[in-house]
């Protein structure tokens, strides 16, 4: 046999054996899964799943315990807590650093000691945020709790699950010694949720060195897709300027900021693009200052969302073009690009295939979404890097009531992480 026939034989050993043994009846599918006959208990195929497994118990109480730390993005103490139980938790298998995060906590930021070459060529680096949308408190109305086959609790789903399968992933490479060729690093940040002002340069600097990044966002819907495009998000704050006067004794004197401001959130809702995935949306206004005075000032703030960079080059040029209608007016336009959209580049294809083909080794069939939400993957992604988002949990409700994980998806999710460090 050639040296090229006999890698293609050691390809496809693998499948031929589990196509051979499933034949003879050696190996079952049961409940998605290949097991073992005839040992009197299922045995999982793969090693890293059926070591995930055995410690399933163990990933729940950690979730619990990082659930019941609540940690709002605007109370600095509770995400230090929180961050202090993370560094504990992962001390024994990491060098941990923080730094500090401004107004709120710190960002703490892991090396992991993993099997394979001392030297390591190449990093990946895992991607997280340690602050919630939930204020100190909410845990008296959404208790943790283990029901219906979920996980429920305010930050379960967005994001400490997905937190508790990275650390759990890593304790799995290093308690079956597998090889990992790249340093593996993991960032949290303390500000995800109100924009990321403090940790941003951070997150930006350590990716930079990073040949992948794997984001730890929940997934999209009840299959946990995982992310390969986000829109760019970003915001506008429209300030316009009238002249006031008494709306009964000299109303023409007067030149009405609200006035003007609602045309000009007619013009600028116009922007909305459904077809090309760009949207506009006047969310937060206000304006005037009693109902007898013309109005000398009112405010509109405008969330927008693009798939392309270039679209929020062109928004952007419209939002600063704005002309008043009515001359006495001024207007004033502050904002822009907070988070650049993550573009589905081919690296991004790439190493979502490569994500697609190890899910698939553990009989789970992963698919791809595109959202309007943004994460700091958005930032890692504008610099070129390969990111991969949402693999954290499965589930649903993030920043609602019914925030909750399925508990069958844990074992999966965990294995996968493990397996897509080991082979990158
Ligand atoms: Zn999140």
């Amino acid at each position: 046999m050639g040296a090229i026939e006999a890698l293609a034989a050691i390809n496809l050993y693998p499948a031929l054996l589990y196509a051979r043994f499933l034949r003879a009846g050696v190996f079952a599918l049961r409940d998605g899964r290949f097991v073992r006959r005839g040992l009197g208990y299922d045995v999982p195929v793969d090693p890293t799943l059926a070591r995930v497994q055995a410690r399933q118990t163990e990933i729940i109480a950690l979730i619990r315990r990082m659930v019941e730390c609540e940690s709002p993005s605007d109370d600095p103490r509770a995400v230090d807590r929180f961050v202090d139980l993370v560094a504990a938790e992962i001390s024994p298998l990491a060098a941990v650093q923080t730094f500090p995060g401004g107004q709120f906590g710190r960002h703490l930021l892991a090396e992991f000691a993993l099997p394979g070459p001392a030297k390591k060529k190449g990093e990946i680096l895992a991607l997280g945020h340690s602050d919630t949308v939930w204020p100190m408190g909410m845990l008296g109305q959404m208790p943790f709790r283990e029901a219906d086959g979920r996980l429920w609790g305010p930050g379960v789903f967005d994001m400490k699950s997905g937190l508790a399968f990275f650390i759990f992933a890593m304790r799995t490479l290093r308690e079956l010694d597998i090889p990992v060729r790249s340093r593996v690093k993991l960032l949290i940040n303390s500000d995800e949720e109100v924009g990321s002002d403090s940790s941003r340069t951070l997150t930006q600097e350590t990716a930079r060195r990073a040949n992948a990044v794997l984001v730890l966002e929940p997934g999209t819907g009840l299959e946990g897709k995982l992310k390969t495009a986000r829109k760019g998000v970003g915001d506008y704050t429209i300030t316009v300027r009238g002249r006031a006067s008494h709306a009964g004794v000299d109303f023409p004197a007067g030149a009405s900021a609200i006035v003007e401001l609602a045309q000009q959130i007619e013009r600028v809702a116009r922007f909305t693009n459904l077809k090309r995935g760009i949207t506009v949306n006047p969310g937060l206004i206000s304006g005037g200052s009693r109902s007898n005075v013309v109005a000398a000032e009112a405010r509109a703030v405008v969330d927008i969302r693009v798939p392309r960079l270039r679209d929020g080059e062109t928004l952007d040029r419209k939002f600063r073009s704005l002309k008043p209608f009515d001359k006495r007016c001024r207007i004033e336009v502050e904002g822009g690009m907070n988070r650049p959209p993550m573009e589905r580049s081919v690296a991004i294809v790439q190493l979502f295939r490569t994500a697609q083909k190890l899910a698939a080794e553990l009989d789970v069939r992963l698919e791809e979404s595109m959202t309007g939400g943004g994460s700091d993957g958005n930032f890692t992604a504008a610099l070129g890097i390969p990111t991969l988002d949402g693999l954290g949990g499965v589930g649903e409700g993030a920043h609602a009531l019914n925030e909750s994980i399925l508990v069958n998806r844990i074992a999966d999710r965990t294995a996968l992480l493990a397996r897509l460090v080991a082979v990158l």
